[in-house]
């Protein structure tokens, strides 16, 4: 039986589908609203994201800057953001009476550093734009119906079963599941195509014992270079030794650019450090060198003529096989190059995947060639929408996630809303 009112339903209680919501639901307010979570809670994500404080975007305002920190998704996101960009998310939540603040490296929070601001804002516009929010209903089927034209209405017609037998009807559905095995097989069934999934943001697990005693040591810039599956990737930034191998924001970095190859190889790949980026290889070796004038009495521990960290020096001599207790004047050539070697390329073997526990992201998804960009709408079916991870869109660490949620989302909502207006 075809539905009397023009009705929107939105799979997915996370960022994603709470935004797509409200959009469609102030868009357009004789839209009936439906939003539909299969957990018992919905904005988990939200609520654990960022360490608890919820990294909500980043302070990038250029659609074509922006789009670089998207390893997926960066050619398909450059209309969506000049349209809805981190500009207009930070000026979506002030008008809701939610501050961010920026932090040095770009990143925005709320001003209270609670993720739980963020929540309440999405819940409270929820429920003041009169969106009907329905938690423990996973959605297991989904069936596209032959179009249905009542007088004066032209609509695509979706059929929804819920686990718990119920079936619901919808003129316009937003597909807005994450990385949701269950989303993508109801998008497979509705005739689209997932790009392979990965994971994405993880650490290094290096196999050296002696580099995990450096624990805690971090550099302010290190240049990474990885050749995973045949294929070289570059990044540089910050790097942290953890118990377990490599953290910081260069190897989130390069694990988001690499996921799908590093997941290939299994997770083992050779890496190149190089600790000091901003000397080249010859600064190097001529500091070392002078080394042995400048203080040709003193141990090799106790005087470093370089802007290393002593633990990680006392660790590079170990790594080299230069006993520390070797005086300056006593350091020999081809010991100078094993050093300037491993300060400036040193290698190390990844021998699998760590948990990072502040960000995690899945790469993978719809195939983004299936969606159009201006809407947010699917190219097969009609009247399905999509937003958020459930797209093959990811990004590195930083807000950006949550950008592509919000901007995806907030297109689609409007879309959905617009195309029903005259319903
Ligand atoms: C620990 C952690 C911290 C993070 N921190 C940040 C951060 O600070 N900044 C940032 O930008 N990104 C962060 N991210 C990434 C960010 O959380 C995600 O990219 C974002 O939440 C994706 O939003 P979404 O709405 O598309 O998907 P999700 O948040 O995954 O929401 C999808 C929802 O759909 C529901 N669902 C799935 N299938 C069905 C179904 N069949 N029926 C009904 N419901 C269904 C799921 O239960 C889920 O609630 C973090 C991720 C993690 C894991």
């Amino acid at each position: 039986m075809a539905i009397a009112f023009p009705q929107v339903i939105i799979i997915g209680g996370g960022a994603a589908g709470f935004f797509g919501a409200i959009a469609a639901a102030e868009t357009n307010p004789n839209l009936r609203v439906i939003l539909l979570e299969a957990g018992p809670e919905v904005l988990t994500k939200v609520r654990i994201s960022g360490g608890g404080r919820c990294n909500v975007t980043h302070a990038c305002f250029d659609p074509a800057a922006l789009v670089q920190h998207y390893p997926r998704g960066s050619r398909a996101l450059i209309s969506p953001f000049s349209r809805f960009q981190p500009g207009d998310t930070i000026a979506w939540f002030e008008d809701r009476g939610v501050s961010l603040k920026t932090e040095a490296d770009g990143r925005l929070f709320p001003v209270t550093d609670d993720s739980a601001t963020i929540v309440h804002c999405l819940q409270k516009a929820a429920q003041q734009a009169g969106v009907e929010i329905r938690t423990r209903c996973p959605v297991i089927q989904v069936r596209n119906l032959p179009v249905q034209n009542l007088p004066g209405r032209e609509l695509s017609e979706f059929e929804l079963t819920l686990k718990n037998g119920l079936a619901l009807r919808c003129d316009r559905l937003l597909l807005a599941s994450g990385s949701s095995p269950l989303g993508h097989r109801i998008a497979t069934h509705l005739g689209h195509t997932i790009a392979p999934i990965a994971p994405s943001l993880f650490t290094f697990n290096i196999a050296d014992s002696a580099l995990k005693t450096l624990a805690g040591v971090s550099v302010p810039n290190a240049q990474l270079k990885l050749l995973a599956n045949g294929i070289k990737f570059n990044q540089s930034g910050p790097l942290l030794i953890t118990h377990w191998g490599l953290s910081g924001p260069a190897v989130l970095k390069l694990s988001a650019w690499a996921a799908r190859e590093l997941k290939h190889c299994n997770y083992r790949a050779q890496l190149w450090v190089n600790w000091l980026p901003e000397l080249s290889g010859e600064q190097v070796r001529d500091r070392l060198t002078a080394g042995r004038s400048q203080a040709p009495r003193k141990q090799l521990s106790n005087h470093r003529p370089l802007p290393l960290p002593q633990r990680l020096w006392d660790y590079l001599l170990a790594h080299t096989a230069i006993d520390p207790a070797t005086r300056w004047s006593e350091l020999s050539k081809s010991a100078l190059h094993r050093l300037s070697q491993a300060i400036h390329q040193g290698e190390y073997a990844i021998t699998g995947k760590g948990v990072f526990k502040d960000e995690f992201v899945t790469c993978g998804g719809i195939n983004l060639n299936e969606v159009n960009f201006k809407t947010l709408e699917s190219r097969i079916a009609p009247g399905l929408y999509f937003a958020g991870e459930v797209l093959d869109i990811d990004g590195v660490t930083g807000g950006f996630n949550f950008q592509n949620a919000w901007t995806t989302s907030y297109l689609a909502g409007q879309s959905m809303a617009k195309g029903l207006l005259n319903a």
